[in-house]
């Protein structure tokens, strides 16, 4: 494994390491007021340095460049302590990469420095009712007035809805262009005619809601790109980000594994402790090479990623795509070795069963990613050659 990182990749392991188990194992953190919590974390990770790592160096980020090993290792380490903390971190890159990506100076220097320092929380409006997995099918209008443009229309399951400060928002200004007629807006949260329409409960804790814009008036310069630029800002942003959901997962499931060690090595049945039993050591050294594999898949993609390399969208799919899914079987393992206890609300396996589930929907569900890699598989530009 060490061979995808470099001594500050390590460095900040150790660093994000002790602030989990500092911030959150060790403090326990409640479930009771989601938005209330995510608002702290986006804080704290802001005050303490974390949230640098989703933008340039220039607009007060850690590095030159962001790097895609530097956000999963946050996320890892972060979900591996609360699928909260890893989500309210996760949405600060997802609303703000699209800005670094496709920005100009004046944009990055205004938007980038207050979601570096977690003053200003951020999200990323694509998903529509009539557009999910097909998200060239938006219906949502950008139509230009002088030197504005108005937009009309629903997004649903947005993170951070009601919570973020500045949204990136994917609007046709073309519609007959389809998806060469989707462009991106930044919007924030206080111009009228941004209205939060619903807070959507999930099975755990993450704030998400609707919002709709109703004649929303922004300036032309909030732009980013040129009209049209938006799906390939949406979809440059996925790629960079859909490797660190796998990042996440791999967190979850060594959380799951470490708590299936554990009570396995407690936990007394037929006058021996679980772990003395074939069947469950068997169940545990699936788990470990599961995570094993979903880890190489997930840290190749992002050491990929920062070199540049073209066969990012295919790696980065399958680490997606393989991680997630494996962290559920982890999870579910993990559970079954529990018995009992396992389904009682508030135990950490209870709350992993919860946690895990969404990570295999959003950002593209697996069987969107399967599409992806069929298709890099099956076209010349990066087919069999490169395997
Ligand atoms: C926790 C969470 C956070 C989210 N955060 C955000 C956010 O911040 N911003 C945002 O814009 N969106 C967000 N989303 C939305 C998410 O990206 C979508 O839910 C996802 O893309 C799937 O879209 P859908 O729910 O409309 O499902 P649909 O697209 O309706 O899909 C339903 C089912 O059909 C399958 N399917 C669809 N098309 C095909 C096909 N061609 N071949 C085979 N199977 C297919 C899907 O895989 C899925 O199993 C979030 C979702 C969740 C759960």
């Amino acid at each position: 494994m060490d061979f995808f990182f470099e001594p500050d990749h390590r460095s900040l392991r150790e660093r994000i390491r002790a602030w989990v188990e500092k911030n959150i194992l060790s403090e326990g953190r409640s479930e009771a007021d989601v938005e209330g919590e995510a608002r702290k974390l986006a804080a704290q990770l802001g005050r303490d340095g974390f949230t640098a790592y989703v933008a340039p160096e220039s607009f007060g980020g850690a590095r030159a460049k962001v790097q895609a090993r530097d956000l999963c290792i946050l996320r890892e380490e972060l979900a591996y302590g609360s699928a909260l903390a890893d989500a309210t971190f996760a949405m600060q890159a997802l609303g703000s990469y699209p800005i670094a990506l496709a920005g100009n100076e004046a944009q990055k220097a205004r938007y980038l420095p207050p979601i570096v320092r977690g003053e200003v929380m951020a999200a990323f409006a694509l998903t529509e009712p009539q557009a999910g997995s097909d998200v060239s099918a938006l219906e949502t209008r950008a139509v230009k007035r002088g030197e504005e443009y108005a937009l009309t229309g629903i997004k649903r399951f947005i993170s951070n809805a009601g919570l973020a400060g500045t949204y990136v928002v994917f609007a046709s200004t073309d519609p007959e262009k389809k998806g060469k007629g989707i462009s991106a807006f930044i919007v924030e949260a206080s111009r009228p005619g941004l209205v939060l329409k619903e807070k959507t409960r999930l099975i755990s804790p993450h704030p998400i809601g609707a919002i709709a814009f109703e004649e929303c008036v922004v300036p032309q310069a909030n732009l980013l790109g040129q009209e049209g630029d938006g799906l390939k800002i949406a979809l440059g942003t996925l790629d960079t980000l859909r490797c660190t959901v796998g990042a996440a997962a791999v967190g979850l499931a060594r959380r799951a594994l470490a708590e299936a060690l554990g009570y396995s090595r407690t936990r007394r049945q037929f006058g021996r402790e679980l772990a003395q039993f074939q069947g469950i050591q068997f169940k545990l050294a699936d788990m470990a090479t599961e995570l094993e594999a979903a880890r190489l898949l997930v840290y190749q993609a992002a050491w990929l990623h920062d070199g540049g390399d073209r066969r990012l969208k295919q790696k980065s799919s399958m680490a997606k795509l393989f991680a997630t899914e494996a962290a559920q079987r982890i999870v579910d393992q993990a559970l079954q070795i529990h018995g009992g206890i396992g389904v009682v609300e508030g135990t950490p396996v209870e709350r992993l069963y919860r946690d895990v589930r969404s990570l295999r929907i959003y950002e593209g569900t697996s069987e969107i990613q399967k599409l992806v890699i069929a298709r890099s598989l099956l076209s010349d530009a990066t087919g069999n050659r490169q395997q």
